[in-house]
């Protein structure tokens, strides 16, 4: 038992979630803890992994961050990006079957997910409703596959239909993102059934005056089909990739025009119809696919606009 003013042994943690100085903190048994942050700590978000040490009566204080895979980051009131969440593995970029998504709209989630350097895997929700030949849309998420991007199948209709989702998210810390209507929070819901574990621990008095609902919170999926699975979200981390985005995040966000780049003719080349453009040849050449090379054209002349 820790006297006033005493603290325990340090032992490794992850932020679940914040309210201002005092996180909730878990441990390595999946207790939470409420702790409070030694006074040169600052800047914690969700997902991060700390180091803390008890305290008295169940709370305890961070002591250290540890160093961070990943940082997903948005854009603050004033327009600055600042963290809201960190050592995320996975993106799911979520779309539906209906409201069916524009191709570009995919490249631009691409492009996003591409710059925070976090792995994207692209879902596709509401396959009751893809008619039996697959559709358009299961054409076009194959060009996805072939790039080498993960594509899930979903539905929340059946049992079945969420299968291919949990194998996706064990052993991942991964967030949800996409458009409003394409069945996020129903897939969430699915996932996370328990009610108890989606409000979090602590109590209700701690978090009075706080912006709950914009904090990220970190939820473990635990059930007999994902032992170790965890989900980060927060309706601002759902709303991720409608970013700002600069012309080298668009070209590098094209992962198949990267070997590519570099190589025209002229150093200032904007690949339109410039001779000896290098990716210009490669679209010539089947190398990169023209649908994909007129969505980078696209979303380059609306960063003009
Ligand atoms: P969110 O805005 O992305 O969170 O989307 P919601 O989860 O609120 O879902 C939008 C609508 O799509 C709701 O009416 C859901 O019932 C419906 N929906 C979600 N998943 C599926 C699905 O797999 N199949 C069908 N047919 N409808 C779905
Ligand atoms: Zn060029």
């Amino acid at each position: 038992k820790l006297a006033a003013g005493e603290y325990g042994a340090e032992q490794p943690g992850r932020v679940m979630a914040h309210f201002g100085r005092t996180l909730e903190v878990r441990d390595t048994s999946h207790q939470p803890v409420r702790c409070h942050l030694r006074a040169n700590l600052d800047g914690l978000v969700t997902g991060d992994r700390v180091i803390w040490r008890a305290g008295q009566e169940g709370s305890g204080v961070v002591v250290a961050r540890e160093e961070r895979d990943s940082v997903l980051k948005r854009p603050d009131a004033r327009g600055q990006l600042k963290p809201v969440a960190a050592n995320i593995d996975q993106l799911l970029i979520v779309f539906a079957v209906e409201p069916a998504p524009h191709p570009n709209l995919i490249d631009r989630y691409l492009v996003a997910a591409e710059a925070t350097g976090i792995t994207p895997v692209l879902v596709l929700n509401k396959t009751d409703l893809l008619p039996d030949d697959g559709g358009e849309l299961g054409t076009l998420l194959e060009r996805y596959r072939a790039l080498g991007y993960p594509v899930v199948r979903t539905t929340t209709a059946n049992d079945a239909g969420l299968d291919a989702l949990r194998q996706q998210l064990e052993g991942r810390t991964s967030v949800f993102v996409g458009q409003s209507g394409v069945g996020k929070s129903s897939l969430i819901d699915r996932l996370l059934p328990d009610e108890t574990l989606r409000i979090g621990a602590l109590s209700e008095d701690s978090r009075k005056g706080t912006h709950t609902t914009t904090t990220a919170r970190l939820y473990a999926m635990r059930s007999d089909e994902v032992a170790n699975g965890e989900l980060i979200d927060s309706p601002g981390i759902r709303e991720f990739g409608l970013i700002h985005l600069d012309e080298q995040d668009v070209t590098e966000g094209f992962i198949e025009l990267r070997p590519f780049i570099g190589h025209c003719r002229f150093r200032d080349c904007r690949h339109r119809a410039e001779p000896g453009c290098a990716l210009l040849d490669a679209v010539e050449a089947g190398k990169i696919h023209p649908e994909r090379f007129a969505s980078y054209r696209r979303i380059l002349d609306s960063l003009d606009a």
